[in-house]
């Protein structure tokens, strides 16, 4: 069994995200936005890239898209501090563009290590950036949503962007239908680890936790 991925792992892959001048999108950052949530987390998210609001503050979803966000994940019965979310890139592109592609591939790697240390059970791709970033000749989103992808030994679980969701009645709905689906898939792994006598949850550093329950 692999060892038990570390806070101060996850601190670090964040501090070089910070001082990241890979791309363009590092001259107008207020800060970049490595990403929230303990490195015990069992699922993640990764959605599309920091607005205005997370480039203030530094931290992923603090805006109306994050309130939802925090609704879906609530809505199973865990909370955000049972979550670790991310984006495709980590600084704000401006005026909320989109991002390029050679900014998506600065970033890429960054992403790359932080799901290779927290090895999630399943990992919520929200949006269609996050979906061509990580599922690249998938099929569109609202073929894919809701529906469990195993990709080199990864679930992956496409689903609406919770922005494109909230003026959007039906889209919502949606959302929270597929989230149920999303409770049996890490239901689904839970009873998979203690089949094969594992901890139901990674072991912890207690040094480590002491340093910090939330990496950011
Ligand atoms: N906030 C984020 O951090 N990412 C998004 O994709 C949208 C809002």
């Amino acid at each position: 069994m692999q060892p038990a991925p570390t806070t101060e792992q996850l601190l670090e892959i964040h501090g070089r995200i910070r001082g990241c001048v890979a791309c363009r999108l590092h001259e107008t950052r207020t800060q970049a936005v490595p990403g929230y949530g303990p490195v015990e987390a069992r699922i993640m998210a990764v959605g599309e890239a920091p607005g205005e609001k997370e480039d203030r503050e530094g931290r992923p979803f603090v805006g109306a898209a994050g309130t939802l966000l925090t609704e879906l994940v609530e809505s199973i019965g865990l909370t955000r501090r049972d979550i670790y979310i991310t984006n495709t890139v980590r600084c704000r592109p401006p005026g909320n563009r989109d991002p390029e592609p050679d900014e998506v591939s600065a970033c890429s790697h960054f992403l790359d290590e932080q799901i290779a240390l927290l090895r999630p059970d399943v990992i919520l791709i929200l949006g269609r950036h996050a979906l061509q970033r990580l599922l690249p000749d998938s099929a569109g989103i609202s073929r894919l949503h809701g529906q469990r992808v195993f990709r080199d030994d990864r679930v992956y679980v496409p689903l609406y962007h919770p922005a494109a969701a909230l003026y959007n009645g039906s889209l919502r709905e949606t959302l929270f239908t597929d989230m149920q689906r999303v409770r049996g898939y890490l239901d689904e792994a839970e009873a998979a680890r203690s089949l094969r006598g594992a901890p139901a949850e990674p072991e912890t550093d207690p040094a480590a936790d002491q340093l910090s329950l939330f990496a950011q």
